[in-house]
């Protein structure tokens, strides 16, 4: 199968040949029909996480169940589904709390040396490895896709959707009513603004550095935009809040930022981060404010239950409840992917997908 592999930090991806094992016990072959081009495979690619190269990258997609391994049940070939980047065994601490998306055993769920180039063992990333025309995945993974749903939606509620939406509704449970600051308007970022706006928050401030973001944040539900590219958006959200947001939310990935949203929110208020922090950065705020009960937690995934998260998130789209159509400015195939990386980088798009044969 064609599959964009990355060989090392900053190089361009190339498009190889890469054998794919049958699915065993459990698991499950997808062959792929939409990947996203999310922000966290670039953090890889240009070194700002680790990872084990030669690697074929891709955690957002969705595809038509191929063949299943021993003992699967809940899918079969020529089912529709979300593939979720976190697999959990349902059995650990984590699990058992209704926390799979922190299962202490996805990691050794992962299929490491299933994936061969040219006859050498590659590592799996996401569990997934979605830039490629097959994935060998876990059951747990795969959530059925309504036949009404279009794939490249589908792929979306698989990262994007599910972490901005999910980091609303399910890490910050935000009461209606909440004043709500959004730092970072794209493919997170717009979808944290629409969790909002489900939310019923009563007021949703996007933050971005460019025009058109902030343009996108008013159609996805922002009620005020802030250039900090102009103001200072710590000070400005302040001022136009009367002291603070309840919730800021930062689905950039900079410590900067995120010591910008504990700035935003008021005295109780509670800064969320969504975005990946490059490794090598720590995150500094002052530590008085622990006075005024402001606090800082992550989010990771939406905190997805993904066989609950993300159907319900595929109904409100069925509905027109929820925008995902327009979260796609761009489709790509499999080989412009370094061209579909430059333009996220450049911030001409909301989100782009690579859509497959
Ligand atoms: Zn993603
Ligand atoms: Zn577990």
């Amino acid at each position: 199968m064609k599959a964009a592999v990355m060989y090392g930090v900053n190089q361009p991806l190339q498009i190889e040949d890469v054998e794919v094992d049958a699915p065993g016990a459990g698991e499950v072959l997808v062959k792929t029909s939409a990947s996203g081009v999310c922000h966290s495979d670039l953090h890889f690619m240009e070194g700002s996480y680790p990872t084990r190269t030669p690697i074929v990258l891709g955690h957002e997609s969705a595809g038509v169940v191929e063949k299943v391994g021993a003992g699967v049940t809940n899918v079969k070939p020529g089912d529709r589904v979300v593939v979720a980047f976190v697999t959990s065994c349902g059995q650990c601490d984590n699990c058992v709390q209704g926390k799979p998306y922190l299962c202490n055993n996805s990691a050794s769920l992962g299929r490491n040396d299933r994936l061969k180039l040219n006859g050498e063992p590659m590592a799996q990333f996401a569990n997934m490895s979605a830039f490629a025309e097959y994935q060998l995945v876990s059951k747990n993974a795969c959530v059925p896709v309504p036949d009404d749903v279009p794939m490249e939606v589908a792929c979306l509620v698989g990262c994007s959707v599910m972490t901005g939406v999910g980091a609303v509704t399910n890490t910050a449970k935000i009461p209606v009513g909440s004043t709500v600051a959004v730092i970072g308007a794209g493919g997170v970022g717009l979808n944290a603004i629409q969790g909002a706006a489900l939310a019923g928050a009563s007021r949703i401030i996007a933050v971005d550095l460019l025009e058109n973001k902030l343009a996108a944040a008013k159609e996805f539900g922002a009620t005020d935009v802030v250039d900090g590219s102009k103001d200072d958006a710590v000070q400005t959200v302040q001022q136009m809040t009367g002291g603070g947001v309840d919730f800021a939310f930062e689905a950039i990935g900079l410590a900067k930022t995120a010591e910008q949203a504990f700035g935003m929110v008021k005295r109780g208020g509670k800064a969320v981060v969504v975005g990946m922090i490059p490794v090598t950065q720590m995150v500094t705020v002052p530590g008085a404010a622990f006075l005024g009960e402001k606090g800082i937690i992550g989010s990771f995934y939406g905190s997805t239950r993904q066989t609950h998260d993300m159907p319900w998130l595929m109904e409100l789209y069925r509905q027109g409840r929820l925008k995902i159509d327009e979260l796609i400015t761009k489709r790509w195939k499999l080989d412009q992917i370094n061209e579909a990386y430059d333009a996220l980088k450049n911030g001409e798009v909301n989100r782009s997908v690579i859509i497959f044969d």
